[in-house]
């Protein structure tokens, strides 16, 4: 027999789940939360937060620190402790996991440790070891992890890390070597780069972020090499091996279109890190006991309303396979609390113009329809683009030169943009406000009729012709 009356139980204690069950909570609905982890998920634990906010800005102080003597300051013997970093920020977390418990518990959300499941009892029931639970509302908001090849495809993959092993890092690699073209494998090569690993970064095409805007896309492979990291076009891990040093050797191969592939080995790497991409946790739900279906990569199959193919079950966020974002997964949650329980039957998360920044170095800041996707819904003569590059100010003064890129993507008569696409020095904070003019529908005559604010980068946006 299940156990106590919930209206509401949700599965995972991330960005989505606690979003969701808190909004619900905080309309009288009982509610429980079942979670084996701290609390916070992905984001607080082993991604944003840290990666992004604490380890992109020592990043960014070590870049800074190269321009210091072009500014007049004169600093010798500056030295980087990464044991100071890695401590204070893993007690910054700390403090986020309690505080995140704390707002559960005040919100009177019952938190139930461990992992749940599906049960095959004729109503949808959850099992947390041993112990089954029932509610009217069930909601999956279960997350993702990272991929690692199974060592029987790639041989002494598993002696590599992921993101997550990213964080446990006691002292700053020597020499590192990234594996994928996504956001999160750009973050980390930038990031490892920029403080002063030897990097390489093993792609399997000729450019990082294929699906971002050409411009972006083309410009962050650029940058990347601009800064260091050794970009391996078209490459392959065979097999990975541990000398008897402990170091790793990896073996590659290179197949340039057009050229012979060839094999090679970089020795000597004390950090491999797999960024390859991220698969659902829906595997040890049980799904198929309620019928819940799932994609061909195990994503919750949801409509529009993240409505289940089992009523009564929802999922959101990352377990959706569908814009991988905290602010998506946290939006998606309250409007379902909100749908189910606060009187708005059509509430649901609108999926267009989600703004995204990659911290990369420079950052970039994207929202809308790239140049190639704005073709393909408006067509090539209705497609209008306006771009620029430039060197921002504060590199008037500096050796060091990191160019600025921007592209607004416009489609027809009226020039409506749909599409806008950086990279440089500030993007990253530069894109909120743009994205609400974006998703209020502005035209380019809107951004024209903007007065500039000078002397900086955004200016460049509202004076494009
Ligand atoms: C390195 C990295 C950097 C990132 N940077 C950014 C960024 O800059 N900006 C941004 O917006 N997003 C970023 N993200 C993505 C962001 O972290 C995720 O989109 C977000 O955390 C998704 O939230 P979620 O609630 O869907 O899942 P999660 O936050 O992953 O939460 C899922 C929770 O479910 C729990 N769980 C798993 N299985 C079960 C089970 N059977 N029963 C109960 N609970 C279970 C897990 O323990 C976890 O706590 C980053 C991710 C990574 C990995």
């Amino acid at each position: 027999m299940a156990a106590a009356a919930y209206e509401l139980l949700v599965l995972g204690g991330g960005s989505g789940g606690l979003a969701g069950a808190r909004r619900a909570a905080e309309m009288g609905v009982r509610v429980a939360l079942v979670e084996p982890r701290r609390l916070g998920g992905t984001c607080v634990s082993w991604g944003c937060a840290l990666c992004e906010q604490v380890m992109w800005n020592t990043a960014m102080h070590a870049e800074f620190i190269h321009d210091h003597p072009d500014y007049g300051f004169e600093i010798p013997g500056v030295r980087f402790n990464w044991r100071t970093i890695k401590e204070k920020r893993d007690a910054y977390v700390r403090r986020l996991n309690e505080i995140y418990e704390n707002n559960v518990t005040k919100a009177r959300i019952d938190i139930i440790r461990g992992y749940g499941k599906f049960t095959s009892d004729p109503e949808p029931t959850i099992e947390v070891n041993g112990k089954k639970y029932t509610a009217p509302h069930i909601l999956i908001a279960t997350g993702g992890r990272p991929s690692v090849p199974p060592d029987s495809e790639v041989p002494g993959a598993s002696l590599g890390i992921t993101s997550d092993g990213f964080f446990d890092l006691e002292e700053l690699p020597r020499h590192s070597v990234v594996v994928g073209a996504g956001y999160i494998a750009v973050e980390i090569a930038g990031i490892l780069s920029t403080l002063g690993s030897k990097s390489s970064l093993l792609i399997r095409r000729d450019k990082v972020l294929r699906t971002f805007d050409s411009l972006i896309s083309t410009n962050c492979t650029q940058e990347l090499e601009n800064i260091g990291v050794d970009v391996w076009k078209h490459t392959k891990v065979q097999a990975v091996t541990k000398s008897p040093s402990g170091l790793l050797e990896v073996k590659v191969t290179s197949s340039e279109p057009g050229h012979k592939p060839t094999v090679k080995v970089i020795q000597d790497v004390d950090c491999l890190l797999w960024a390859i991409g991220r698969e659902p946790n829906t595997e040890e739900l049980c799904l198929e006991h309620v019928g819940v279906k799932v994609d061909a990569q195990n994503h919750v199959v949801v409509d529009e309303f993240q409505n289940t193919t089992r009523k009564g079950i929802y999922a959101i966020g990352d377990v959706c396979g569908k814009t991988l974002l905290t602010p998506v997964a946290i939006a998606a949650g309250r409007k379902l609390a909100l749908r189910l329980f606060g009187n708005q039957q059509y509430a649901r998360l609108d999926y267009s113009n989600i703004p995204t920044v990659v911290f990369s170095h420079p950052p970039i800041g994207t929202v809308g329809l790239t140049e190639d996707e704005a073709i393909a819904v408006h067509g090539k003569d209705n497609v209008k683009i306006y771009s620029t590059s430039f060197t921002p100010m504060y590199h008037a003064v500096t050796q060091r030169k990191v160019k600025c890129v921007m592209k607004l993507v416009c489609a027809g008569k009226e020039e409506k943009v749909v599409g806008l696409h950086m990279q440089g020095l500030g993007c990253d904070e530069m894109l909120q406000g743009f994205a609400v003019a974006i998703k209020m529908g502005a035209t380019k005559a809107d951004f024209d009729n903007t007065v500039a604010i000078h002397p900086t980068s955004a200016e460049e946006l509202v004076t494009m012709r």
